[in-house]
Parts: C-alpha cells; sequence; structure tokens
C-alpha cells in the first residue's frame, strides 16, 4: 500500500497585502521528503497524525511536499500552480492521498483554494482515497466536499487537537480502505459570520455546537465537524458550516449537519462581540494608575495576515499625552534604511508606518512622524522562548530602535507577532520598566507578557487583521448574510 502525505496549508486573509510567494512556504520553498517527514513526524501538526496513522498501517510512505505559509494575501499563482502540480503528480503514484490542508486558501487566480486542488486530484485520479485533515477555520465549499473521501476538521480553539484531528483523518481512511465505510458528507453551510474571538471551544456558543458534534459522532455518524470559517476573507462561501460523514446513510448526514446549522443560526447573536472605538480603549487606558498596561492593538497581527505597520494605536496614545511608551516591531524598511543612513546616536525627523497601500480598508493607514535619536542599530534575530510557538526562529532583518521623549519604537524589515519580551530585550530594552507596551496580537502574547504587566486593554485599531468586518470593502460574499444583514436573513 503506497500512501502519499501532503501539506498545503495557508489562511488566505483576502484583504492583507502581504504577498505569499514560493519562498513563504519554508525557507528556500516548502519541504519534501525525508526531510519533511523529520520535521513532522511527532510534532504539533495534523500531519504527525497523518503520519502516525500510515507508519502503523504498515504503509510505503512519500512526502511530496510539505508547504505552509503564515496567513497573508492569496497564494501567488505560481506558488499555486507549483504546489498542486506536484500533489497531483503525486496521487497518479499512490493508491491512498493523505492532506494536512487549512480549508481557508484563496489563490490570485482561483477563489476555492482546497476546492480546486481537490478537484484536479478526483479528475486524475477517480476513485482515488483521499483523507483530509482541515483546519476549523475553513470556509468549506461544495466542490471541496464533493471530492474528498473523508475530512475532519479540529474540535478546539485554540487549536490543541492537530495531531489527533490527523489521527482521525487517518483511521478513517482505513477504515475506507478496508471496505467499511462508504462515506457520505453532507455540507451544510450556515449564513453568518462568527466574531473570531467568539470562536473558543472551551466557552460558549461553540461548546455547546461542539458537544452537538460530539453526541452525533457518538450516535453512529462517522464524523461532523464545526467549521466556524475564517472571517478575513472575501469569498462567496466564507462562514460558519458543517460538515457531517455517514456510513452509505445521506438522510442521516443530513439531519446532522441541518441540525447543527440550526442551532449556530440560533445562536448568531452570542457570535458577535461589541466593538470599542480607538478612543474608547484610550479612555480606559487612561484611567489605569499603574503600569505597564498592554495596549493590545488587536487588528494589525501577522498571524492574521496584519502588514504590522499601523501605528494607530500609538499615534493615539502619543495625542493623549502617555509617556514611557514602548512599541514595535513596526515593520518599515524605509524607516529602517534612514535610521542606518542617520548613524547610531543621530537625530532624525521621519515617518514610521502606515506607508503600504490597502485597497481593501475603507480608511486608509496613516505614517506617524516622529523626531527622535537613533538609540541602537541590530539585526532582529532570536528563537522564541516563550509558550506560544516555541523554539520557533524569529528573523526579523536590519532593525532599528528610535527613541523621543515619551516612545520608544523597534523598526523592523520582517514581521514578528509579540510572542516573547526578547522582541524588545535582544537590543536592551526591558518592558518591565515601560509604562505603555504596544503590542501587535490578539491573544499570543498573553502567556508570554502579561506576567510582566498590571493590565491589558484591547485596542480595535485599524488593519487588516480587524475584527470589525465594516472596516472593509466587501465584494465577492454572499448575501444576506449575519451580521451584514441582520433583518434580511
Ligand atoms: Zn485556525
Amino acid at each position: 500500500m503506497k500512501i502519499a502525505i501532503g501539506m498545503f496549508k495557508h489562511e488566505t486573509n483576502t484583504f492583507s497585502p502581504v504577498r505569499t510567494a514560493w519562498e513563504d512556504f519554508g525557507p528556500g520553498g516548502p519541504l519534501r521528503g525525508e526531510a519533511a517527514l523529520k520535521a513532522f513526524r511527532g510534532s504539533g501538526y495534523a500531519m504527525a497524525g497523518l503520519i502516525a496513522e500510515a507508519e502503523a498501517m504498515g504503509a510505503e510512505i512519500t512526502v511530496p511536499i510539505a508547504a505552509r505559509a503564515l496567513p497573508s494575501a492569496p497564494v501567488e499563482e505560481s506558488a499555486y500552480e507549483r504546489i498542486a502540480d506536484t500533489l497531483v503528480a503525486a496521487a497518479r503514484e499512490c493508491d491512498a492521498m493523505m492532506l494536512d490542508l487549512h480549508g481557508a486558501m484563496v489563490a490570485a487566480h482561483v477563489e476555492d483554494g482546497e476546492g480546486e486542488l481537490l478537484a484536479r486530484i478526483r479528475q486524475a485520479v477517480p476513485g482515488l482515497p483521499i483523507a483530509c485533515a482541515l483546519d476549523s477555520h475553513g470556509n468549506i465549499t461544495q466542490r471541496f466536499v464533493d471530492n474528498a473521501t473523508v475530512m475532519p476538521g479540529y474540535r478546539t480553539y485554540p487549536h490543541l487537537d492537530m495531531p489527533e484531528t490527523g489521527a482521525k483523518a487517518g483511521r478513517l481512511l482505513r477504515e475506507v480502505l478496508a471496505g467499511r465505510l462508504e462515506p457520505v458528507t453532507v455540507l451544510h453551510q450556515v449564513p453568518m459570520l462568527p466574531n473570531m474571538l467568539r470562536g473558543a471551544t472551551d466557552a460558549e456558543p461553540m461548546a455547546s455546537l461542539i458537544r452537538a458534534a460530539d453526541e452525533a459522532e457518538a450516535s453512529g455518524l462517522s464524523c461532523v465537524t464545526v467549521f466556524t470559517g475564517f472571517p478575513l476573507a472575501d469569498t462567496a462561501d466564507t462562514g460558519l458550516s458543517v460538515v457531517a460523514t455517514a456510513h452509505r446513510d445521506r438522510a442521516a448526514a443530513a439531519e446532522a449537519a441541518s441540525r447543527i446549522g440550526a442551532l449556530a443560526w440560533s445562536l448568531r447573536e452570542d457570535f458577535t462581540m461589541p466593538l470599542g472605538t480607538l478612543d474608547e480603549a484610550m479612555d480606559e487606558a487612561a484611567a489605569t494608575t499603574e503600569g505597564p498596561v498592554i495596549l493590545a492593538d488587536l487588528s494589525d497581527n501577522c498571524h492574521s495576515g496584519g502588514t504590522m505597520d499601523s501605528v494607530a494605536v500609538i499615534a493615539a496614545a502619543l495625542e493623549r499625552g502617555f509617556e514611557g511608551i514602548l512599541a514595535g516591531p513596526i515593520c518599515d524598511r524605509e524607516a529602517v534604511a534612514q535610521a542606518i543612513a542617520a548613524g547610531i546616536g543621530a537625530t532624525l525627523t521621519l515617518e514610521i508606518g502606515g506607508k503600504q497601500a490597502i485597497p481593501a480598508l475603507k480608511q486608509p493607514l496613516r505614517p506617524l512622524r516622529i523626531q527622535g535619536t537613533v538609540r541602537s542599530l541590530a539585526m532582529g534575530r532570536f528563537t522564541v522562548e516563550g509558550p506560544v510557538f516555541t523554539g520557533m526562529q524569529v528573523d526579523l532583518g536590519r532593525c532599528a530602535v528610535i527613541e523621543t521623549p515619551k516612545l520608544t519604537v523597534v523598526v523592523s524589515e520582517g514581521r514578528v507577532e509579540a510572542l516573547d519580551p526578547l522582541q524588545f530585550r535582544i537590543f536592551g530594552l526591558e518592558p518591565a520598566r515601560y509604562r505603555w507596551l504596544v503590542l501587535k496580537s490578539k491573544t499570543n502574547h498573553r502567556p508570554a507578557f502579561r506576567p510582566l504587566a498590571k493590565a491589558e486593554i484591547q485596542v480595535n485599531g485599524p488593519g487588516v487583521a480587524s475584527l470589525d468586518l465594516e472596516a472593509f470593502d466587501w465584494r465577492r460574499i454572499r448575501r444576506p448574510i449575519f451580521p451584514f444583514d441582520r433583518r434580511n436573513t
């Protein structure tokens, strides 16, 4: 038995201008073969579960490609075609396929990235069993469902069950190969866009939906997944969906999918979250008496496709007269070059951030003009020691620290979400000594930064990772959809 195991994972933020090229899918391109097996066997990814199941089956395993990139703009056509071609070619050489996919990938020329991929594989090798492990933020399409054999998604968010989901996909595939499972899968799309911060599965409303999916599986269905969807994607299929698989029994799968979909719809208001304005957050900040206080900029983190160059929160803090502000890294190659040209100790006036054109944002980002001293220049390299993404190698490229009387800011060539105080400490800056910490992150900063801070205020600034879906110029999404069309849906 020959099994090809592949990975092609990208959560596409269609509003993001951050490009997604071949090189973004791994250092020097995606991994393959033995190197990929070594990297992902026993790892925290779904691929680990797929590999373990294939090995338990005694299969002859090949890994044609293992490609994953951070969330960013639609995948460039050349990268998509190269990776898809590799997977289609591998499909011709195997008896079954296992894929670690996201479910919300868009390419520059293909809106339904995974559906197109699966359709091409299916066309090349009709009847090939294909097991897919998916992220529960997938925006699932009928085309995907029509071409996959089994397709479980994560049960948890934050995602703590990736390898288990891979193993589940592997076990279902084994049942298919043994002739014990003839899967019939039904997709039920619900016209709603849940707020991502309401998707935590250990709390309501998600806990009820996960419980319903668990009960449906316990009562005999092969696989039931609630996909909350990834809302930062302007596609026809963006949104929550339920996917149910049963052995031969379409009616049973349809009943479970529509019943759990109806439950999600009945809970739709619970999936919204009122967002305060930037001003309101600053009022709240001004009322604090002791620092450090984290000003968490929710709308511009690179793990959701953010450009990491929105400086609106820093500007608002300065306007309020706050002092002792530490911020960054702000991705701005031009500012870094200006600081390097000026040299350490030089005083200069420059504009930081807000320089990238983002057509999808109704309100453009604006740069911040500051006058300051170049305190240091260095390469921004470190290994994450904090509990989120532990061991990740960070390379921010060339960096500069610029100091004004009220603000100390790191500007960088590269991007990193606020995962570890090392992003400041490598430049000799101790975050615990500042009154205000402006960090770009939704939740990933908390384990490493909260112990240093007295309080945290979430700030809904402008940016392509915004939770305020009204901030974007939507064109492709199906209408009506909740919460845009509250009355009509
Ligand atoms: Zn996810």
